[in-house]
């Protein structure tokens, strides 16, 4: 596939992937989001050839999941090994070693103390699910605090604590009741010109004095659940002192600390979890996306003791599929013998050439992220930092035309989330690409 570059062959959509588009259209959803009109042949690494030759660098990975890239060998294999031994058996009702062996693998990982039990889904909303029925059983408390800009998955109970865009939420109310919002620290955007620390004082004391004060009582909250960086928000890297002071306020009230690292888990960021920069232990860590390297599976791990709900209080036929466990426990071995190191090396490096953009482009407000979990926010002009959504658009659409994958955050913010087997090299080639794809942007304005 063009020994590691991008290489646009026909115009896009190419005309099979025009075909190809138009019958989507015609029995598809229109609920889903196409940013542009990729059609996906077959990938490799960072590579994604579409059906019409056309090869792309990939900065979305399926929207921050393939982890070690696409179609890794050692996951192929892994997947194949199980395939040809037993598809399905669920896990539920019966046993078989891949799902233990993986729940014994999280306990190792997960940064919480004392002994981890999993739950097995199928994705981030059902992790999430988990995580919140588990939070109300274990604590006998019915309420739960989320933060706006948050996205936490479109079942109902997941739905409830998302507060990222309307339209997610509009025309599918009433929502799950005892879910209330809390600001996010987004320290760009600070009116008040406050410290990280001073910022984060501010964003706890609206729960304390607040919520907790005119709303509910903290004897009735179950838990607070948080992005540790908030991903479809805005990629927004929050100061260490604000989750820092939240598992101070939860263990103070009884609640439990819920972390979704559904977008920020599995070495993305540098670290296994992205709650790991903080030092901060949470009770509950719910996991998908990367988790198995593309194949569908969601896990909330939580504290051994908090973990015991008796037999038929929650389930789910399909979670824990060996397949998906299969290819988890590789992607677990491949992250923690290379990858998630790797990710902090290329990362950096991302990051610093990214940042440095700034200098010859006014389109860019903010550079941040950590690991290979890096947002660029476009802004108007620097001094009102007015949100530049149709030129955020505008970009994506750019860089796809000159063969980079990348996808949109927030209203106004490019994230780059590639696979975590990202090179120096390829991290130049992206941002030689999205540089041009701004500069083109800036030159219509
Ligand atoms: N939580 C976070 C932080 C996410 O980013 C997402 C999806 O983008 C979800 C939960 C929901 O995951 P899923 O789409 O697998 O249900």
């Amino acid at each position: 596939m063009t020994g590691g570059a991008p290489l646009i062959r026909t115009s896009l959509p190419g005309p099979r992937a025009q075909a190809l588009i138009a019958r989507d259209a015609a029995v598809v959803s229109p609920s889903y989001t196409r940013g542009y009109p990729l059609v996906i042949e077959r990938g490799s690494g960072c590579l994604v050839e579409d059906v019409d030759g056309n090869v792309f660098l990939d900065c979305a990975a399926g929207i921050a999941v393939n982890s070690t890239g696409h179609s890794h060998p050692d996951v192929v294999a892994a997947i194949t090994a199980q395939a040809q031994k037993f598809l399905h058996m669920s896990g539920t009702d019966f046993y078989y070693e891949p799902q233990v062996r993986l729940a014994e693998e999280l306990a190792q990982v997960t940064p919480i103390g004392g002994g981890v039990r999993s739950f097995f889904g199928n994705s981030g909303a059902e992790a999430i699910e988990a995580s919140i029925k588990l939070a109300r059983y274990a604590t006998g408390r019915a309420g739960i605090i989320a933060f706006l800009g948050s996205f936490h998955g479109r079942t109902m109970g997941a739905l409830s604590l998302t507060a990222s865009k309307t339209v997610q939420r509009k025309g599918f109310g009433p929502f799950v009741p005892g879910v209330y919002h809390a600001p996010y620290p987004d320290c760009y955007r600070c009116k008040l010109g406050l410290t990280p620390d001073a910022c984060s004082a501010e964003c706890l004391e609206f729960i304390e004095d607040e919520l907790l004060v005119h709303l509910v009582s903290p004897e009735e909250v179950a838990a607070i659940v948080v992005e540790p960086i908030q991903g479809e928000g805005g990629y927004l890297v929050p100061p260490d002192a604000f989750l820092r002071r939240l598992r101070a306020l939860t263990t103070n009230y009884g609640m439990l600390l819920v972390v979704d690292e559904v977008q920020s888990g599995m070495g993305r960021t540098g670290r296994m979890f992205a709650i790991e920069h903080s030092g901060v232990q949470p009770d509950v860590v719910a996991m998908a996306k990367g988790i198995a390297s593309g194949l569908p599976l969601g896990v909330a791990a939580a504290r051994a003791d908090l973990m015991d709900w008796p037999p038929g209080t929650h389930a789910s036929t399909f979670g824990g599929n060996p397949v998906s466990c299969a290819a988890a426990l590789v992607t677990l071995k491949l992250l923690r013998e290379r990858l998630v190191a790797h990710a902090a090396e290329v990362g950096a490096h991302l990051l610093k050439r990214l940042d440095a953009l700034k200098e010859h482009h006014p389109l860019i407000g903010d550079v941040r992220g950590r690991g290979l979990m890096v947002g660029v926010e476009l802004v108007t002009d620097r001094v009102t930092k007015g949100r530049a959504a149709l030129e955020r658009d505008a970009v994506v659409t750019a860089a796809f035309h000159r063969g980079l994958l990348t996808l949109g955050a927030g209203k106004n913010v490019v994230r780059f989330s590639p696979p975590l087997v990202l090179t120096m090299d390829q991290a130049d080639t992206a941002v030689g690409l999205f540089e041009e794809a701004v500069t083109e942007v800036e030159s219509r304005r």
